[in-house]
């Protein structure tokens, strides 16, 4: 990994096309990997939180999203290369896999919402393959349903969007437990798919 540290958590400095490619690379691999897209918001949590600090630096790819952070890595003379957003990033996965198939979990939002997206997905992205849903609100006591679903439903990727930092703790947590390949944090993606 090619990383920049910003006050000790470590970005990876990769385009979009890289951060698209090294997640195919997930797949095809035999383990589930976490994938956060934090903004500066949560860079200042990490830094000041060391639960979020070990969750960010335990990351299998930490893309920089938000002007903010690529523009901290240019003062510290280390610049990233490319913004990388959680919703652009998941917009790529769902274009490429036109290409090179996916399976996709949706994971978040307000019930209805992730099918509104699935819906839209339909529509925009013709080829992509979404086999399950799921909204973000949910007990403890059904957290362990709510897996079983993702898992019997053959995902390979999942959108966790529950906002930050809800959505790298859940992750972080869960990881073992998944079978998908990767799990991408990315907060009002599906707000944003669901329009
Ligand atoms: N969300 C969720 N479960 C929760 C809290 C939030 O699914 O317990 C969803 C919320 O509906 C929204 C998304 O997470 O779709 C992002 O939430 P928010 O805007 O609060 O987070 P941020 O954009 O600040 O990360």
């Amino acid at each position: 990994r090619k990383l920049v540290n910003i006050a000790g958590i470590n970005i990876d400095d990769l385009t979009m096309e890289q951060a698209v490619k090294k997640i195919y690379y997930f797949i095809s691999s035999d383990k589930n990997h976490a994938i956060y897209t934090p903004n500066a918001e949560i860079m200042m949590d990490g830094i000041k939180d060391k639960k979020m600090f070990q969750v960010l630096n335990d990351a299998d790819m930490l893309v920089a999203d938000g002007a903010g952070v690529v523009l901290a890595s240019k003062i510290l003379g280390k610049a990233v290369r490319q913004k990388v957003s959680g919703v652009d990033l998941a917009k790529n996965l769902l274009e490429a896999s036109a290409k090179k198939p996916i399976k996709f979990f949706l994971f978040g939002g307000k019930p209805g919402i992730a099918e509104k997206a699935h819906a839209n997905i339909i529509c925009d992205y013709p080829h992509a393959e979404v086999v399950g849903t799921h909204n973000g609100y949910f007990t403890e006591e059904d957290n362990q349903k709510i897996i079983e679903e993702i898992n019997n439903s053959g995902a390979e990727v999942l959108f966790v969007c529950l906002g930050a930092p809800k959505q790298e703790m859940w992750i972080h947590e869960n990881k073992d437990k998944l079978t998908v390949k990767a799990c991408l944090g990315v907060g009002g993606t599906l707000d944003i798919l669901a329009g």
